[in-house]
Parts: C-alpha cells; sequence; structure tokens
C-alpha cells in the first residue's frame, strides 16, 4: 500500500470509529487468521449481576453479603464491583479491612476483625485447601447458568457462595459470526472457569477456547499460536490483557475497557461493540488493494 493510500485508510477506519495507531498495524490486519477473544468486558458487557446467594448453614446471608464486599472494597475487578454494589443497594456499611491483598486469577485475602478472609474462585479455595465438596451441587447450578461462582471463606470453611452474571454484548455473535465468514479462526480466552466459559462460548458460536488461564499466562497462549505459524490479533479490554495484547500480531483494545489494555494495543475500538474488529480487516484489506 501507498503512503497515501495507508492515511486513507486511517481515515476511513476513525471514521467507522476505529483508531488504528500505526500505518503498520493497517496492512497487518489483511493478513490475520486467528482472532483471540477475551470473555469478560470483551464478548460479555462487563458489567455483572449478582444473581445467586447460597449461604452456609446458620450464616446470616447480610453480613456475608456486607462481609465480601468489605473485603473487595480495594479491587479493581468487575466481581468485586458487582458485590460493592449489590452491599450498596442493600444500605450495609463497610466493614474495616487490614491487609488487603488481590491474587491475581484468584481473588482477594484479607483480615477483618483479627480474621482472615478469602473471596474467589475454585483455585483460591482449593490453595487454602477449603472443603469445596459440600458445595458441589449448588456449583454445579451455577454453571449450568452459565454464573460465575465467587465463593467467600474464613481460614477454616467456606461461608457463602455468589452466582454471578454477566450478559452478552447485543452484536457479539454477530461480530464473531462474520469473523468466522471471513474465513478466521476464533478463539476465546478467559481466567473464568471452562463451565462459564463454554456457556458463552455456545451462545455466540465460538468453537475453541482456553479456560482457566492465569492473567500471566494469556500472552503465553498467544506466543504458542503464533510458535503455530499463525496470525494473531488479541481482543481484550483488562489490564490482565495488555500483555496478550502486546504480544500479538495485533492488539485491539475495547474502548470501554482499562487505559492499561488501550496503551498496549495497535488498534482501539470506539465504545464497547465487537463491530469494528471485522471492519478494520476489511479496511485492511482495501487499503493493501489500494482502492482509494
Ligand atoms: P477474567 O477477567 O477473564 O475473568 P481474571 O484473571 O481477572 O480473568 O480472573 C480470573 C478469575 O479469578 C475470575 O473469573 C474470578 O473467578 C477470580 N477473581 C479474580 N479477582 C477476583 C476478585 N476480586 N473477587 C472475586 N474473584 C476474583
Ligand atoms: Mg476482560
Amino acid at each position: 500500500a501507498t503512503p497515501i493510500s495507508i492515511i486513507a485508510g486511517v481515515g476511513r477506519a476513525a471514521q467507522s470509529g476505529i483508531l488504528i495507531r500505526n500505518g503498520d498495524a493497517l496492512q497487518q490486519a489483511a493478513k490475520l487468521d486467528t482472532i483471540v477473544l477475551d470473555k469478560t468486558g470483551t464478548i460479555t458487557q462487563g458489567k455483572p449481576s449478582l444473581n445467586t446467594t447460597y449461604v452456609a448453614d446458620g450464616q446470616d446471608a447480610e453480613r456475608l453479603l456486607q462481609m465480601a464486599a468489605s473485603l473487595e472494597r480495594g479491587s479493581e475487578h468487575p466481581l468485586g464491583e458487582t458485590i460493592r454494589a449489590a452491599a450498596k443497594g442493600k444500605g450495609l456499611q463497610d466493614l474495616p479491612v487490614k491487609d488487603f491483598n488481590a491474587i491475581a486469577g484468584h481473588g482477594v485475602q484479607a483480615t477483618v476483625d483479627g480474621q482472615t478472609y478469602f473471596i474467589g474462585n475454585t483455585r483460591l479455595m482449593q490453595q487454602q485447601h477449603l472443603a469445596l465438596e459440600p458445595w458441589q451441587a449448588r456449583l454445579h447450578a451455577l454453571d449450568a447458568q452459565g454464573q460465575t461462582p465467587v465463593f467467600l471463606a474464613d481460614s477454616q470453611q467456606i461461608l457463602m457462595l455468589l452466582g454471578i452474571a454477566d450478559a452478552i454484548k447485543d452484536d457479539a455473535k454477530a461480530s464473531i459470526q462474520r469473523l468466522q465468514a471471513q474465513g478466521l479462526n476464533v478463539i476465546m480466552l478467559t481466567g473464568d472457569r471452562r463451565e462459564v466459559a463454554e456457556h458463552i462460548a455456545q451462545q455466540v458460536g465460538i468453537l475453541t477456547l482456553h479456560a482457566d488461564v492465569l492473567p500471566a499466562d494469556k500472552s503465553q497462549v498467544i506466543a504458542d499460536l503464533q510458535q503455530q505459524g499463525h496470525r494473531v490479533a488479541m481482543v481484550g479490554d483488562g489490564v490482565n490483557d495488555a500483555p496478550a495484547l502486546a504480544r500479538a500480531d495485533i492488539g485491539i483494545a475495547i474502548g470501554a475497557g482499562t487505559d492499561v489494555a488501550i496503551a498496549a494495543a495497535d488498534i482501539t475500538l470506539m465504545g464497547s461493540s465487537l463491530r469494528g474488529i471485522a471492519d478494520a480487516i476489511a479496511i485492511s484489506k482495501a487499503t493493501n488493494r489500494t482502492i482509494w
């Protein structure tokens, strides 16, 4: 492509709400064969809501929700925000929390009233050697509905299980189908559990997924695909996605996502729609053919 056609292509993309950082990304987009999509905030709206609350025998649900929200006070994770919002909606005040520690890909550990508490996924519960067996039936009930489980525990036992659901973006399925129709292999990548990921993947027509991926391992999934000879775009919104966005042949950030993701990306899609991915590739192909 000529410099003039690249400038024209970047301008054409901008009119469609696609911000391209450099002309090279515009030219390379036509050569992609694989699109890796983060789940939370990329395929889903990233505005999860608390749908289900299960408490252990003899426990008080409100008191535990208050505890959960207090532990999540320092968290930047969307699940933490959801739990805080639910507690606030019930007028519950935060308890004083000490020794807050966010454990990437797992959850949070913190101290209240001299007691250590944990809030997070099954991986965190297993790491603390907490018995999951009594919760299996309820866990499977959440899995069947595609709800993400969040456990609250002290150092002895699990106290509560929350089910949090995140709606799929309105145009996610159509955007993914368009990519597949362009001959691209579309893959989902998430730190969430396989059961939840499969539920979402099925609804948007994604056949390949990598679930339970720790934040530090997301970029390795991209590197492995590249090693196999693929030209890979990564699409993400979160701080956790930044290394994978940087590693990919083309990193594409959701404009409604975090500044860290946008800074790591070559292309930013304005707003939250995924429509711009296929548009960017089409504009890239047109630019390489220099048709305007
Ligand atoms: P993703 O954004 O793809 O879900 P993350 O790596 O951010 O991936 O998180 C992976 C998983 O770790 C989450 O799905 C959740 O189960 C758990 N987790 C992480 N942070 C928190 C938190 N603050 N509260 C509860 N669970 C958390
Ligand atoms: Mg995300």
